[in-house]
């Protein structure tokens, strides 16, 4: 079946290709043995969209053109959003928006996203969040210690990951706020998902839309409060508020920070002291939404050499080389064994180099990491930065 044109970007791409294959070598999606082969590689894909776009003379003359069957959807889906290809690319594809062009127009069409994907829309619609749970329960985290300010300047974003499954660190996140006697405010139960889940799996149209879009319900309750600061501990939540929501809105209306570029400088400016040592031999994982996509290396490092007497162990693969976790851009949603398939090898690499813990700096790799150490039967805590330095305050 033919569609309608490929957007123009990712046509363009599609020619540059060069069919080189330096993408082959760093995508999670091969480190599972079963999932190695061409279909499934970034060049692969990129030929085949390349030959759906502009079919070789034979083909013409053949009628042996290619097409979009489910399989090479399904293929397409088969991404974390991690990035790396984007880094690896001899042409400099800029992959990290044009997988999503992809499966955007492949929602259009009707051929995707998948089964769990579509899910994840109808849950989000009913309950603003893709766990199923009751909106009504969204700020329940929210503990009645927390300092919280009136007309704040400084907002904080939980996401949904830490408002339902990992509390604690948005707990913790609120413990170190106060230590460092910070003014803000928490959006709670006014908060809705950022719709990273949907715009990675291409559903951006109940993400985008003007008047129940999930874009502008935000942005509209930070703008409401006057805040100018937004913080997030998500990696995925700080990639949609940053990077998605300007270009959906056409406006940028306050600043926006990852919680280890906001410890940083409270430690630096000594507004925070981190009193403890580290609890453990740690290795830091970098989550690929706020390392590769934004470059974000250096702040978490520095807030894990400002603990006492401590130092953190490096990960062989580390900063732009790291590997990813697996969860991302919502393949762990659609193939958790395969996700966690991906985290159990991160695992493996902490303990190999005789890491006793491993430490991210996003609430959706510590679930996902955790879920690999029980794969691989390895006895690794997998902890948030943001909750050892509450630990250390
Ligand atoms: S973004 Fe990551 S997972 Fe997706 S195709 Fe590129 S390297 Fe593979
Ligand atoms: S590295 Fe870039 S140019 Fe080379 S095969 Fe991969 S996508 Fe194509």
């Amino acid at each position: 079946m033919r569609f309608p044109d490929l957007p123009e970007d990712v046509e363009r791409d599609a020619h540059a290709c060069l069919q080189c294959g330096y993408c082959n070598f760093v995508c999670p999606i091969q480190l599972d043995p079963d999932h190695g082969f061409e279909s499934y590689r970034v060049r692969g894909k990129m030929y085949h969209l390349k030959q759906y776009a502009h079919p070789g003379l034979f083909a013409r003359l053949s009628g042996n053109r290619a097409r979009i069957s489910p399989e090479f959807v399904e293929r397409v889906y088969n991404c974390t959003a991690c990035g790396y290809c984007q880094v690896a690319c001899h042409v400099e594809i800029k992959f990290n928006d044009r997988w999503e062009q992809v499966k955007e127009w492949f929602v259009k069409n009707g051929i995707g996203p998948l089964d769990r994907h579509s899910a994840l829309r109808t849950r989000v619609i009913a309950k603003h969040n893709p766990y199923d749970e009751p909106h009504e329960t969204r700020a329940d985290w929210i503990p009645k210690t927390a300092k919280i300010s009136k007309n704040p300047e400084i907002l904080y974003f939980a996401g949904c990951t830490a408002s339902y499954r990992q509390q604690k660190i948005a707990q913790d996140a609120t413990k170190v706020l106060d230590a460092a006697g910070v003014e803000y405010g928490i959006l709670g139960g006014d908060e809705w998902c950022c719709g990273s889940p949907l715009i990675r799996t291409g559903q951006t149209d109940i993400v985008t839309d003007e008047k129940d879009g999930l874009v502008h319900h935000n942005i509209n309750e930070v703008e409401k409060r006057g805040a100018k600061t937004l913080l997030t501990a998500c990696a995925g939540c700080f990639m949609t508020l940053s990077h998605n929501y300007p270009k959906y809105a056409g406006r940028q209306s306050f600043e926006i920070f990852h919680m280890t570029q906001f410890i940083d400088r409270l430690i630096l400016e000594k507004r925070l002291v981190l009193k403890k040592p580290l609890p453990k031999k740690v290795a830091y994982h970098d989550p690929c939404h706020i390392g590769r996509h934004f470059g974000i290396y250096e702040e978490p490092r520095r807030i894990l050499n400002a603990f006492p007497d401590s130092h953190y162990l490096e990960l062989p693969r580390n900063r732009e080389n790291s590997q990813c976790c697996g969860a991302g851009g919502g393949y762990k949603i659609q193939f958790n064994d395969r996700a966690e398939y991906i985290a159990s090898l991160r695992v493996q690499e902490a303990r190999d180099i005789g890491a006793e813990m491993l430490v991210s700096a996003c609430p959706f790799c510590v679930t996902n990491l955790t879920g690999g150490a029980k794969k691989a039967g390895i006895d690794m805590p997998v902890a948030e930065l943001v909750s050892l330095v509450a630990e250390s305050v």
